[in-house]
This record gives C-alpha cells, sequence and structure tokens, in this order.
C-alpha cells in the first residue's frame, strides 16, 4: 500500500501523488495530514519554504471536501500572487484523479470578473492573497458562511506586507466551526498573536525543529566592505562557474541596480522586484526557473512565489532587517534534499548581526574567503577543458573543413595548439584577474577607516539624496526652507544634513519617508532653476557629518571614498565611469565586472576604476553579443 495511502488518503490521491513523483510523504506531511484527516482541531504548523507544507495541508482537504457542493469549503491564504498561483496548481494536481473539485485562485492585478466567475461556478477550494481575497468578500462575490478550513499560509509574511487588517475581515467572515491551519517558518509576536486570537488549543506539528535553518544548508559569510561588496559578489558568482542562485537585496533599488550591474558586466542576470509588471515579473521567474537566467537578483517579497529546489546558492548581498527574513532567504536552498549555501555579505560593523540570525537558526556561520584571481582563474580554465572535453563534435559538418584548417595550422605541435585555443577563450579572463588585489585584505582596511569615519545612526530619522549641492549654492538653510516648502507635514523633524559638491543628503522622521519622496516628486521642486530629484537613499553617513558636511568630505565625493554613494543613486555624472565601463577615474564607482565566465555570457570586466587591479581590456562585443544571443 502506498505510504500517502497509510496515511488515509484516498486512491486517487494517492495515484496523482505517485504521478508527481512524490514517493514518500516529507516530515510535515506525516504530521499533518492524519491529524487534519482525523481531527478538526486548529493547528499551528512550523514549516520552513520547501518543506512540502502545500500538500501538507491541501492533501486532507481535499480528502474530506464535499465535491457534491458548490459551496466555499476551504480559504487558503498566501502572501503573494505568484504564491497563490502556485498552490492553486498544486492543488489541481494532486486532484487530477478526483471528481468534480473545483479551485479557484484569486489574487490583485487581474480581473476580478473572471474569478469571480471560478467562483460562482461552484468552487469549493478558494486559494487567494488576503487584499483580493476581502474585495470579493466586500462586494459579495465571496462568502465565507460554509467553511470548514482556513488556511494561513506563511503567516509571517502575510503580516510582515502588512496584511493583519485583510486577515482580521477574512477571519471575521468565517464560521466559528472551522478549522483553522496556520502555517509559519517563524512565529514573531504578530503571528502569536494572530494565533492566540484566531485558535482554540491549536496542536502543534513542526516540520523540524523550531526557527531552524534547514539541515541542508551550510551558512557562510564574507567581510566587505561597502565598496567591494558587488566585486565580492561577483568572485563569488565567478568561483562557482555552475551558479544558479537568488541574490536578496533590502529594497527595489538595490535589486535592480545590483541586477542592472550584473547584466552590464556580461553575467546571466535579472532584477525581481515589486516596481516590474506582473507581466514582468511572471517572464523573469519563467526564466529562472527554466535556468535560461543563473542569477536572479530579487527582494524578499518578490521571491516569495517563486518554487524553485534546485538553488545551490543564496547570498544576501545585503543582510535583512528582519532576522526572520533570513530564514525565509536561506530556505530558498537547500530544498528536496539537496545541499545548498546561504551566504550573507557582510561589512565588519554588520558582523555584529549574524549572531542573533545564528541564535534563531540554530547553527553557526563559518568566514569564507573572498576567492582570488588565481583561485578564479583556475576554477575557470578547468572549466574550460572539462567543457572542451564534453563537446559533442559534429564531424559531419567540421570535417569539410578540416583540410584547409590543417592547412592553416600546419606546423604548430599539439602543445602550442591547446595554449592557442585556450587563450582564445582565457585570454580575457586571465587579463580581467591580472594583478586583481586581494579583495579580503582591502575589505578590512577599508572597513577599518569606514569605521573611524562612522558615525551614530538615528534609527528614527530616514536619509535622503537630493541632486544639488554647494555648486548648484545650496547651503543648509536653503535646503531647509526647501523641504519645509513641500509642506510635508506640520513640524516636520529634519535630522542632519550634508552638503556636498553636486549632490547632498538629508533626513526627516522616518515616519513622512514616501510623503517625503512623492511630495518632492508632485511639488517638481526647483532649486536655481534646476529640478530637484529626491531619493530615499541607505542611512549611513561617514565623515564629520552635521550641517554643511566640510570640505574634505567634498574632496572624498569626487575620490575613492565617494563612490559608494554615487553608486547609490545613479545620477547621470556618478553613472559614467562605469558605463564609460575603462575609465573608472572618479574612483570607487568603477566596478565593471569580473571576467568572462565560459560557455557563459559574460561581458569582459573591470572591478577596479582607478587603481588598476581587476582591470579593464578584453574584448567587451564579443562576450556582450554572445549573451544577446542566449538571451
Ligand atoms: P512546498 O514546501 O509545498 O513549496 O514544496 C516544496 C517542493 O517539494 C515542491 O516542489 C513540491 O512539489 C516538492 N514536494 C512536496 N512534497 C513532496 C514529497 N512528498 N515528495 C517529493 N517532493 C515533494
Amino acid at each position: 500500500m502506498s505510504i500517502f495511502k497509510e496515511l488515509g488518503l484516498n486512491d486517487e490521491i494517492a495515484n496523482a501523488l505517485a504521478d508527481l513523483g512524490y514517493k514518500e510523504p516529507t516530515q510535515i506531511q506525516a504530521s499533518a495530514i492524519p491529524q487534519i484527516i482525523k481531527s478538526t482541531d486548529d493547528l499551528k504548523a512550523f514549516a520552513q519554504t520547501g518543506t512540502g507544507k502545500t500538500a501538507a495541508f491541501s492533501l486532507p482537504i481535499l480528502q474530506l471536501l464535499d465535491t457534491n457542493s458548490n459551496q466555499a469549503q476551504a480559504i487558503i491564504l498566501s502572501p503573494t500572487r505568484e504564491l497563490a498561483v502556485q498552490i492553486g496548481n498544486n492543488i489541481r494536481e494532486f486532484a487530477k484523479y478526483q471528481k468534480g473539485v473545483k479551485v479557484a485562485t484569486v489574487y490583485g492585478g487581474a480581473s476580478i470578473e473572471d474569478q469571480i466567475r471560478q467562483i460562482k461556478r461552484g468552487a469549493q477550494i478558494i486559494v487567494g492573497t488576503p487584499g483580493r481575497t476581502c474585495d470579493l468578500i466586500k462586494r459579495r462575490a465571496l462568502n465565507l458562511g460554509q467553511i470548514q478550513w482556513v488556511v494561513l499560509d506563511e503567516a509571517d509574511e502575510m503580516l510582515n506586507m502588512g496584511f493583519k487588517d485583510e486577515l482580521d475581515k477574512i477571519l471575521d467572515a468565517t464560521p466559528d466551526s472551522k478549522q483553522t491551519m496556520l502555517f509559519s517558518a517563524t512565529f514573531p509576536r504578530e503571528v502569536e498573536a494572530i494565533a492566540r486570537n484566531y485558535m482554540t488549543n491549536p496542536v502543534e506539528i513542526t516540520s523540524g525543529e523550531k526557527n531552524k535553518g534547514t539541515e541542508n544548508v551550510s551558512h557562510e559569510f564574507y567581510i566587505v566592505n561597502d565598496r567591494s561588496r558587488y566585486l565580492a559578489l561577483k568572485r563569488i558568482a565567478d568561483i562557482n562557474p555552475d551558479i544558479y542562485s537568488i541574490i536578496f537585496c533590502r529594497t527595489r533599488r538595490e535589486t535592480q541596480e545590483v541586477a542592472d550591474k550584473l547584466i552590464k558586466d556580461g553575467y546571466s542576470a535579472e532584477a525581481l522586484h515589486g516596481d516590474l509588471s506582473q507581466a514582468q515579473r511572471d517572464s523573469v521567474m519563467q526564466k529562472f526557473r527554466k535556468k535560461h537566467i543563473q542569477l536572479l537578483v530579487a527582494t524578499d517579497v518578490a521571491a516569495r512565489g517563486l518554487d524553485v529546489s534546485e538553488l545551490t546558492h543564496v547570498i544576501n548581498h545585503k543582510l535583512p532587517d528582519q532576522i526572520e527574513s533570513y530564514t525565509h532567504r536561506s530556505g530558498r536552498t537547500g530544498r528536496a534534499g539537496k545541499k545548498g549555501i546561504s551566504i550573507a555579505l557582510v561589512t565588519r560593523r554588520e558582523k555584529g548581526k549574524l549572531f542573533p540570525i545564528e541564535k534563531k537558526i540554530g547553527r553557526k556561520f563559518t568566514e569564507g574567503k573572498i576567492p582570488t584571481g588565481e583561485e578564479i582563474c583556475q576554477i575557470q580554465l578547468m572549466k574550460l577543458i572539462d567543457k572542451v572535453k564534453a563537446i559533442d563534435v559534429s564531424d559531419t559538418q567540421i570535417n569539410e573543413f578540416l583540410p584547409s584548417i590543417h592547412e592553416t595550422l600546419e606546423g604548430m605541435d599539439r602543445d602550442e595548439l591547446i595554449k592557442r585555443f585556450v587563450s582564445l577563450e582565457f585570454n580575457a579572463f586571465l587579463n580581467y584577474y591580472k594583478n586583481a588585489p586581494d579583495l579580503n585584505n582591502e575589505s578590512a582596511g577599508r572597513d577599518r577607516e569606514e569605521r573611524g569615519r562612522t558615525r551614530e545612526v538615528d534609527e528614527n530619522m530616514s536619509r535622503f539624496f537630493i541632486n544639488i549641492g554647494r555648486r548648484d549654492g545650496l547651503r543648509p538653510a536653503n535646503l531647509i526652507g526647501l523641504i519645509n516648502d513641500q509642506k510635508i507635514t506640520n513640524n516636520l523633524q529634519i535630522g542632519q544634513i550634508e552638503i556636498l559638491d553636486s549632490f547632498s543628503f538629508f533626513e526627516v522622521d522616518k515616519v513622512f519617508t514616501e510623503e517625503t519622496v512623492t511630495s518632492f516628486q508632485d511639488d517638481k521642486a526647483e532649486f536655481n532653476g534646476r529640478t530637484v530629484n529626491v531619493e530615499i537613499t541607505e542611512k549611513k553617513r561617514t565623515g564629520r557629518g552635521g550641517s554643511g558636511g566640510g570640505r574634505s568630505r567634498g574632496r572624498r565625493e569626487g575620490g575613492r571614498d565617494g563612490g559608494r554613494d554615487r553608486n547609490d543613486r545613479g545620477g547621470d555624472r556618478r553613472r559614467s565611469p562605469r558605463s564609460d565601463g575603462d575609465r573608472g577615474d572618479r574612483g570607487a564607482g568603477g566596478d565593471r565586472g569580473a571576467g568572462a565566465r565560459f560557455g557563459r555570457n559574460r561581458s569582459e570586466r573591470s572591478d577596479r576604476g582607478d587603481r588598476g587591479g581587476e582591470n579593464r581590456g578584453g574584448d567587451n562585443r564579443e562576450f556582450s553579443s554572445r549573451r544577446r544571443r542566449r538571451d
């Protein structure tokens, strides 16, 4: 007898699972399925992403569902459209041999009329995002009066995304007699509160240790400074030619910037974040699933719905603000029994953030060394040789050219030929990494430098970049006046102001972050004839800070140290060193990528800007055109 039947599931379901290649239940399935089938008690399940939780709650619902009824009996809530679609599709697959099961998947950004039609066709199972589900209830298109099962999937993430009110409304629309099941990888206070308010004596089950990262994931950190962060990222990609990874960033902007740089440097990368249209996001995810992209640069939220089980690495370009997000991020790798590596790129100061994460996941981070150019060349060279060995040769097509090839290469011995063919692919790479510095030493050194300069950050303030500076005649008083002119709110608290040569920074009360950006945009503010552009930027101050900034900072803006800030906002002048590729004369921003990767689409890259090292050169066009062809 199939193990799934032993858990209490019928033949139809067991056969569908066999078709899907499910041989035995995962731990959470083995615990949850019999529990839900035999008992109407509420259920609180600690389940990481990738543990098989979708089947854990869907299969018993399918087993118990009244398929003769056309009433909604189960509502499954998930944080994102992608996840909802994935769950809906999984349920359809599980139910493929069961007659009469109807599933409606409801989410924002798609026609509500179509979704209402799906519901009206008599869907017994509704899978939805909280916002759209609420809308449908409000329109009286969805009646939850007969609901028997409520599943809150990734409850922590739904609360993180601000769906508390929606969840309250939806749960209030369901009968008291329902069974509530809450699946979450982490149980912060807010999730516990939902459990307390809406569940009665829930049975607790777990897919492993609570809040612990999966055993198959090893956790590594690399010490970087803000300038070498991107370079380290590229070296990690270069030392792992078969990398298949999500690179997590904290903001949409950081995501887009990192992806843009990687793409420009010839990596097989794309961005995934909420500023993309749904169609764009779908297309990126599709490409990533099919492995047409190796590096997906994503925000936490956008990557939620992505079900990929073979990631080799998860890279935290920057650590998330919330520890729970690290658990989610790292849980994307090491799935389906495979090993995975979760990497955190941290500055020395950020290293302290690793301790609470270690405590939470119950695992230690090990320190990785950023690979040297030599190590990378060695790996890449052997990869090339392996490829040469494995390549399929089409004799019929090549043979006709052989006589003229022999004639041209006459007189060269085997060694000479090998060297030449290898050099053809490898020279650009070798050149690129020639004299490349050891980023480990560099990160340590510069970070000390930075620490000396960095002052306390006020967590209650948001920091903004503004595209005008001393050269535009800006003084602190003008800037304060300009901010006040936006009438963001009465008595807006303005924090530190730094006026640099051609741009500046200011801080305002964090509560008014969005309002500040939008009021500058809406007002189309100008200063001395220049259109003013304000963007949120990272909260990091260097130098003496305070009003006016001072001359030394003015110099840094153009030199090495100013690079990071320039990178962060991507204004015209600041972008030019990189877009020129081989100039890098404005210092630290000049991080054109690391060398070319064989067999992959990599443009020749130069990391280094003004200090030589991972230098420029090579044939850009060749690699870029290769990328275009592949994409
Ligand atoms: P989930 O945690 O539900 O997102 O599932 C993670 C991945 O594991 C999905 O690709 C599932 O199809 C797969 N999966 C779930 N349960 C099993 C099982 N019992 N055997 C094999 N694969 C499974």
